[in-house]
């Protein structure tokens, strides 16, 4: 089987590229939204990702490329966590104010019209106004699983 024409993994039928609607999944505050993601699907209605590696490569793009550029607050203290404003220092009030919504397009190959969002909540600085996260960190860490209920939901194989 040479790599151009993939067969479907479950039936073994012939497999076209096709974008899917958008599909989200949710990690504690965190939740994960792609949109325009273009999986093989076969006559039968299976999908499967384009390449084995796509779902990794997506998961290091947001963790290592994508978050490091939102604004995040400094958490400091080992046994009561504070997070400081990452403009002014002040520390950020303990209630988010809101959720946001951060967009970002990776440049991925044969994903063309490839979106994904990131949706949490934001809390305000008090001293300067400034809306950040809590912390980089948190968000990082809840990444994989709410990536990976995303896939899940939309019943997408590895490739
Ligand atoms: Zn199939
Ligand atoms: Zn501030």
């Amino acid at each position: 089987m040479s790599d151009t024409h993939r067969s479907c993994r479950t039936c073994h039928s012939e497999t076209q590229p096709k974008p899917l609607d958008p599909i989200a999944g949710e990690e504690k505050a965190l939740k994960v939204t792609v949109h325009g993601l273009t999986v093989l699907t076969c006559a039968n209605g299976h999908q499967q990702f384009t390449r084995a590696e796509l779902p990794l490569e997506l998961l290091n793009h947001l963790v290592e490329e994508a978050e490091p550029t939102l604004p995040a607050g400094e958490e400091t203290g080992l046994l009561f966590k504070h997070f400081l404003c990452q403009s002014c220092g002040q520390e950020l009030q303990p209630k988010p104010d809101h959720r946001h919504s951060f967009s970002f397009a990776p440049s991925v190959p044969d994903q063309p019209g490839l979106r994904i969002d990131l949706t949490m909540p934001v809390y305000r600085c008090s001293a300067c106004d400034k809306e950040q996260l809590h912390s980089l960190k948190e968000v990082r860490k809840l990444t994989p699983a709410a990536l990976a209920h995303a896939f899940q939901t939309a019943g997408i194989q590895s490739g």
